[in-house]
């Protein structure tokens, strides 16, 4: 199973991927956004790190624990549509992963709880340009790698890779919910930054159970 070590290992990865990819995420923002995704989502994450790296904190011994902590820093420190989406998805998330380890069906009720999240809080239905067109296929991925068989770790492998196509998948779809919306049919052509950013998360996922 997935523990603690291994959420705290997520965390600090996405902090890693997100860092890197922070110039990018905001390139892809300021061709159909406002051009504040990267730096959002890096300051939420560079503050979370942060916390986890506080020396008095209370200790984590359920993944949920994790997940708690990054849904209540990204809601604080980070603004616009991704901050309480994201938050969401993480805080749904961690009451699902109140254990801990998760195993293979921990791993998919996790995902389906961040898809729950964003979809409750934004409204968003797949084919809409959003991060839900890279969390969707995410959660049918894991879920059908469940039902064959798969451990924890191949599940995550699944579900990230399937992020990813999905991701890449928003290039050609005009978005109708979020800031791009507004840009209307010229949205299209595009990748979506928070679908980026999905895949990103997931892949961190993976990378910190190898
Ligand atoms: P803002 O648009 O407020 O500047 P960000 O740039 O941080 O916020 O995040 C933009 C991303 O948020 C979009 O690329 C999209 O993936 C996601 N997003 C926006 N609205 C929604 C929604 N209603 N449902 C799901 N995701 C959304
Ligand atoms: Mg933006
Ligand atoms: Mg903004």
């Amino acid at each position: 199973g997935l523990d603690v070590v291994w959420a705290e290992r997520w965390v600090r990865r996405t902090a890693e991927v997100v860092a890197e990819a922070k110039d990018e995420l905001t390139e892809l923002d300021r061709q159909i956004g406002d051009g504040d995704h990267g730096e959002n989502l890096h300051r939420g994450f560079q503050a979370v790190v942060a916390k986890l790296d506080e020396p008095d904190a209370a200790e984590r011994t359920e993944v949920g624990d994790v997940l708690k902590l990054v849904a209540t820093t990204l809601m604080s420190k980070v603004g616009g549509a991704s901050g309480p989406l994201y938050g969401t998805a993480f805080l749904r998330a961690a009451k699902r992963s109140a254990r801990p380890e998760v195993d293979t069906s921990g791993v998919v009720v996790l995902l389906e709880a961040a898809l729950e999240g964003v979809t409750s809080r934004g409204r968003a239905e797949p084919g809409e340009k959003t991060m839900v067109d890279a969390l969707t296929p995410a959660v049918e991925a894991a879920t059908a790698a469940a039902a064959a068989g798969q451990d924890p770790v191949e599940v995550l492998a699944a579900a990230a890779d399937a992020a990813e196509a999905g991701a890449r998948a928003t290039v050609p779809m005009v978005a109708t919910k979020g800031r791009a919306s507004y840009l209307g049919e010229r949205s299209a052509g595009h990748e979506d930054p928070g679908a980026r950013s999905t895949a990103l998360v997931l892949g961190a996922a993976r990378d910190a159970a190898l």
